[in-house]
């Protein structure tokens, strides 16, 4: 059966979908029902309209994250509406539960509207712990993050932005590393200018990167100054308009020492290629299909090409599951209020530093025993790599403390652990 065929029957099997409610309590007795509703269950009501915090003592808020999306900007599939999102808001879920042990409510909301969205995610504040917003189009997606980050006082997190921006910024880490480059001198280009692709090259800035030094394109061309000014871009790419005259990506990519392409498949060929600086790192992550392939990149020059991709036959997937779930997982333990940029920096660094140990055998062994090694072929650790979890979350939990977004302290030493053991 093909793959399709396969995904089909596995969503269908009784029962349908992917994910039910479990119960955390006994439920056997009268006597546990009557805790657990009626009339016992006035109890906690009452602890937490005196003091709201102890929903967290009391519910299961502290680990519950909404998964919330209008189905504007669903994988490569566009703007299929919210019924037809389910299926991924309910994916999500499962990688969440999977990855971080974190349970989510998937959130499919038929409103386009950006203020009615926020609305409506605002006034759920009381359910979650934290919300994620999945699939939605730029440039509303970023209107919406803004607003529900100043409406609301759990973390927001737009992963399609974010969550891209750390895992491809902890491969840059790596792969300016392997090649001897500073991320502050070298030179990026962008192919894209959406929700992934601004939100990336302001990550880049936040780890070092020079703005002066990224250049971005859009399905017109390069960002410039003069296009801004005949009103051609909106306001998130006219942050990043260039004073250069107006040019092409194939005249960007000229001497750049790092392409970025969250954008189109197939819009890169081999003498663009060549005509990189020395060593060039191609994070091309256009799914399925990248903005060139993986061989015809790495065929293209005779020196070193660092290749990613967003796919997972390949050496250096950008896979967002390495992030979203370990982010939320600190996120949620130290009930931080939101999540910051050092949050997101010390993410990507916690990453990039994993890459750069041995890797376990079980790990080797589920990659079909191909060595995994840093270098070129390996600057992004693996998904199933059990150390992602007790490596990133305290290094979100402890950048949250550090930066004063933290509603409670922990022992960082007994977390990490507890989320080993
Ligand atoms: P988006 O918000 O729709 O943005 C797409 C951007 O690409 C737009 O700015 C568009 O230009 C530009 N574009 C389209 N065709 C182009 C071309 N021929 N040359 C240059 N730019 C072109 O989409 P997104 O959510 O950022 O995602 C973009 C791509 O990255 C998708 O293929 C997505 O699957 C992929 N992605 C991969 C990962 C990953 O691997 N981890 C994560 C996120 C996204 P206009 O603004 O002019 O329309
Ligand atoms: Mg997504």
């Amino acid at each position: 059966m093909g793959l399709d065929e396969d995904a089909l029957e596995y969503h269908e099997r009784e029962p349908p979908g992917k994910l039910e409610i479990a119960t955390t309590k006994p439920t056997n007795t009268q006597r546990d029902l009557s805790l657990a509703y009626s009339p016992g269950v006035a109890a906690p009501c009452r602890e937490i309209d005196a003091d709201p915090e102890k929903a967290y003592r009391y519910t299961a808020k502290g680990n519950l994250v909404g998964v919330v999306s209008n189905g504007s900007a669903v994988l490569g599939l566009g703007d299929i509406g919210a019924q037809a999102s389910k299926p991924v808001m309910e994916g999500k879920g499962v990688l969440f539960k999977r990855f971080a042990d974190i349970d989510v409510f998937d959130i499919e909301l038929d409103q386009n509207d950006v203020d009615a969205f926020v609305e409506s995610v605002a006034a759920m504040e009381p359910t979650f712990g934290g919300v994620n917003l999945e699939d939605i189009k730029a440039p509303e997606c970023f209107e919406i993050e803004q607003g529900l980050r100043e409406r609301m006082d759990v973390p927001v997190f737009h992963d399609d932005q974010h969550g891209t921006a750390i895992i491809s910024g902890a491969g840059l880490i790596n792969a300016l590393d392997v090649v001897g480059k500073d991320i502050g001198d070298v030179d990026i280009t962008i192919s894209g200018a959406g929700a992934s692709a601004i939100a990336s090259a302001k990550f880049y800035v936040s780890l070092g990167a020079s703005k002066e030094n990224i250049t971005m394109c859009d399905s017109t061309g390069v960002l410039t100054e003069e296009r801004a000014r005949n009103g051609d871009l909106n306001e998130y790419k006219a942050e990043f308009a260039r004073d250069v005259p107006e040019s092409s990506l194939a005249d960007a990519m000229t001497d750049a020492d790092v392409f970025i392409g969250l954008s189109a498949p197939d819009i890169v060929s081999p003498e663009m290629v060549r005509s990189m600086a020395d060593d060039p790192i191609i994070f091309a992550m256009a799914n399925p299909d990248p903005e060139i392939g993986y061989e015809a990149a790495k065929n293209a020059r005779d020196d070193t090409v660092i290749m990613g991709t967003g796919r997972s036959d390949h050496p250096n997937q950008v896979n967002n599951v390495l992030g979203f779930p370990f982010i939320f997982r600190g996120a949620l333990d130290v009930r931080a209020t939101g999540i910051n940029e050092e949050m997101k920096v010390a993410c990507a660094k916690a990453l990039a530093e994993l890459a750069r140990e041995d890797v376990p055998d079980q790990v080797v062994k589920a990659y079909g025993d191909q060595p995994l090694q840093f270098g070129p072929e390996y600057i992004i650790p693996k998904p199933v790599d059990p150390r992602v979890l007790f490596e990133v979350a305290p290094a979100v939990a402890e950048a949250a403390i550090d930066s004063g977004v933290a509603r409670k302290d922990i022992d960082l030493e007994a977390y990490r652990e507890r989320l080993e053991a």
